[in-house]
């Protein structure tokens, strides 16, 4: 196999088969990885141009009942500081980041057993109410078929739930017996049978994650046929049993995405904080390599600490006013600019 022929069919026919995934990945280099992006880019720009949709991000609890072992806000973890926030603080996120030209919210939390269906769906139609030209994302983990179609019903447009990784041997790895990836994947394709704009996704370099397991994950995007896919680098937190983990690398995260990119030129593809977290320019790199979102905070600055999935994370400190402007002129600095508009899929 040549790579740069792998490349070129994968740009056509935006499919490989598993082994020439699996190549794509083995054998990456300076060159393939430039082509790789290049290519991605281009593809990028032909469907979005140089816009770059800010979403604005609500994390509006992380009271979790889960326990993914990776992540920072798992139930059992005892010294994670608990925080929800009340409808009334939810809206004035909203009405700040509204004024601040967001026409894209996105509300995620932990599994809170405190917002059920009732309460949620009181809280997405006021949003709804107050901005009917807004698209409202929820990224609130597993639900019921039933909860979902409510949330739809309410006004809510999009849902992210990363699969996290479409391996069952790895999903067990990383999560407790009462978690399950056959569930997790019912739940996306119910979202999608309902008809949300949905958003998927898995974490880079984690904790006995292989290439092939990547290439699992290709696969999986490949069949679900999602509109967003969210990637970053695993990152460890220091309260979880992968705390002495390395990281996951900019430079796969990268790749990824452009390789994503070339799948679907269409997808909305973030450069997530988990990249910014750990290279500085990481999100730039992210834009440079095929994405075209991004997730600025607009929780309130007392909480965004608290939110803590990993170790380490930026922009918990500035107000939404700052963040807004800091990453305007990050996404300058590679060519592209903040399109503050709903960011729809094209
Ligand atoms: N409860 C929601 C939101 C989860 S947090 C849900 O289940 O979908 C959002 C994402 O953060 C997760 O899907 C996971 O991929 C990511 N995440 C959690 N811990 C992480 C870590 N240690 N490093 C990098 N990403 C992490």
């Amino acid at each position: 196999m040549e790579i740069k022929q792998l490349i070129e069919t994968l740009y056509k026919e935006h499919i490989l088969k598993k082994e020439e995934f699996l190549f794509l990945l083995e054998h990456r280099n300076e060159e393939s990885r430039s082509m790789l992006a290049s290519l991605a880019r281009t593809q990028t720009d032909k469907i979005y141009g140089k816009s770059v949709f800010p979403r604005g991000l609500i994390e509006f609890t992380n009271y979790c009942k889960n326990n993914c072992y990776y992540c920072g806000i798992r139930g059992a973890n005892q010294n994670a500081v608990r925080y929800r926030l009340s409808k009334d603080q939810i809206l004035s996120a909203c009405e700040n980041g509204f004024h601040l030209g967001y026409r894209s919210f996105v509300l995620q939390g932990g599994e809170d057993p405190f917002f059920d269906d009732e309460h949620m769906c009181d809280i997405v139609s006021e949003i709804r109410h107050r901005y009917p030209e807004c698209a409202i994302t929820l990224s609130l983990g597993e639900r019921s078929k039933e909860s979902y179609e409510k949330l739809f019903k309410s006004g809510a447009d999009r849902y992210l739930l990363r699969h996290e990784t479409a391996c069952p041997d790895l999903y067990k790895k990383l999560h407790p017996e009462s978690m399950s990836l056959e569930h997790r994947k019912q739940c996306l394709w119910n979202l999608k049978e309902i008809g949300y704009v949905v958003g998927t996704g898995f974490m880079v370099g984690a904790p006995y994650q292989t290439l092939e397991n990547l290439v699992d994950d290709l696969l999986f995007i490949e069949k679900l046929q999602p509109e967003m896919v969210g990637i970053g680098p695993f990152v460890p937190h220091h309260d979880t049993i992968f705390k002495d983990e390395p990281a996951g690398t900019v430079e796969l995260t990268t790749y990824l995405i452009s390789i994503l990119r070339l799948m679907n030129p269409h997808f909305l593809l973030p450069a997530t904080t988990a990249l910014g977290t750990i290279d500085p320019r990481g999100r730039e790199k992210g834009i440079e390599a095929g994405a075209n979102v991004v997730m600025p905070n607009l929780s309130p600055v007392a909480v965004r600490k608290d939110y803590s999935l990993y170790d380490n994370k930026i922009c918990t400190g500035e107000e939404a006013a700052e963040c807004a402007g800091c990453l305007g002129r990050r996404m300058n600095s590679v060519g592209a600019f903040l399109d503050f508009c709903r960011g729809d899929y094209r």
